[in-house]
C-alpha cells in the first residue's frame, strides 16, 4: 500500500495487476505462485491486485484507483470489449512504467473475439433477455490494438514459470527469457512421441507457442492451440497437414477460432483451407 507521511519510502517497485473481459485464470495463476510468492512479496510491493483484495477492500480501492499509481509494473489480464474498457487501458497505460499483457484473452482477444467474426446484435438477442441493458463493443481486441504494450506472455491460463520470470526478469533489468517456439519442441524435448506423425491425430503442436510444457500431446491428444501462434507459423503446411490427418474445411477455421481467435497470425486460416479444397493454384 501507498506510503503514509513521516514514514521511511518503501523502496521496492511497485506491482499492480488489472482485469479486463476475462475468466481471472490469468489472475489466480499469480495466486497459484504459492511457493515463491513471499519471496516475491519481498522485492515487489502488490500495490494494486483486486483479485487478492477482500470485498470491502476492493470496493475502497476501485473507488480511489484514480489519481493512484504510477506502477512500476503493470500487468494486464483481458480483452478490450467495451467503451469504458477502452478508456480505461488508456488510463493504466499513462500510469504504468512497464506494462505486460497476459493471457490469450489480453494478447489475442480471448475466446470472446469469436464475437468479431459474427453480428454482435445476434448473441446479445440470444443471451440476453433485455439486450437493451448490455452496453459493448462489437469486437473483443487484444491490449496491444489500443496502447503500446513491453511484453505479452501468453497462454490460456499463462505458465507460472513464464510469469515468474518474466516478473524476475523485470526486477533484474533485462528482457524476459520465453522462449517463442512451439509445442513440438516441448514434446521433443519431453520425449512423447508424435502422436500426428504415429497415429496420424490433427494436432496444433507445429505453429503454438510453447509454454505449457505439451501436456496434451503427452496424454495422446492433438494440441488444440491454447497458448496461440508460435513465431513465424507456417499456416500453409499446417492446414496441409490439417486436412491430411481428416479435418474437413470448416474443422480447420473452427479449432483456429478458438482463445486466440483475433490472433492476427490466424488471419490467413480461412483463404488458406479454402486454398486445400481447391488445391493450391498452378
Ligand atoms: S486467457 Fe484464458 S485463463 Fe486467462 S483470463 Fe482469458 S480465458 Fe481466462
Ligand atoms: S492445447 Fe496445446 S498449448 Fe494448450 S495445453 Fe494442450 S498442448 Fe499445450
Amino acid at each position: 500500500m501507498a506510503t503514509e507521511p513521516g514514514q521511511a519510502r518503501d523502496p521496492r517497485p511497485t506491482l499492480a495487476v488489472w482485469k479486463f473481459a476475462s475468466c481471472d485464470g490469468c489472475q489466480l495463476t499469480l495466486l497459484d505462485c504459492e511457493d515463491e510468492l513471499l519471496g516475491l512479496t519481498e522485492r515487489v510491493r502488490i500495490d494494486h491486485f483486486l483479485e487478492m483484495t477482500p470485498a470491502e477492500g476492493a470496493d475502497r480501492e476501485h473507488a480511489r484507483l484514480d489519481g493512484r499509481g504510477p506502477y512500476d509494473l503493470s500487468l494486464v489480464e483481458g480483452s478490450i470489449t467495451t467503451a469504458e474498457d477502452a478508456e480505461r487501458i488508456q488510463h493504466i497505460r499513462r500510469i504504468s512504467r512497464y506494462l505486460v499483457t497476459i493471457g490469450a484473452c489480453a494478447t489475442a482477444g480471448g475466446i470472446q473475439a469469436l464475437r468479431n467474426f459474427a453480428d454482435v446484435e445476434d448473441f446479445l438477442a440470444a443471451v440476453y433477455a433485455q439486450p437493451e441493458y448490455i452496453a459493448t463493443l462489437e469486437t473483443s481486441t487484444p491490449i496491444s490494438a489500443h496502447v503500446p504494450v513491453d511484453f505479452e506472455l501468453r497462454g490460456c491460463p499463462i505458465d507460472r514459470r513464464q510469469l515468474l520470470e518474466v516478473i524476475t526478469a523485470y526486477l533484474a533489468g533485462r528482457k524476459p527469457q520465453i522462449s517463442n517456439h512451439s509445442v513440438c519442441f516441448e514434446c521433443k524435448r519431453r520425449g512423447t512421441t508424435c502422436i500426428t506423425v504415429a497415429h496420424g491425430t490433427p494436432c496444433l503442436g507445429p505453429v503454438t507457442h510453447a509454454g505449457c510444457g505439451a501436456i496434451c500431446p503427452a496424454y495422446g491428444r492433438g494440441c488444440y492451440g491454447c497458448f496461440g501462434p508460435s513465431s513465424k507459423p507456417n499456416l500453409r503446411s499446417m492446414v496441409a497437414q490439417l486436412r491430411h490427418d481428416g479435418m474437413s474445411e470448416r474443422d480447420v477455421q473452427r479449432v483456429f477460432r478458438t482463445f486466440n481467435a483475433a490472433s492476427p497470425e490466424y488471419a490467413p486460416v480461412p483463404d488458406l483451407a479454402a486454398e486445400e479444397r481447391q488445391g493450391p493454384s498452378a
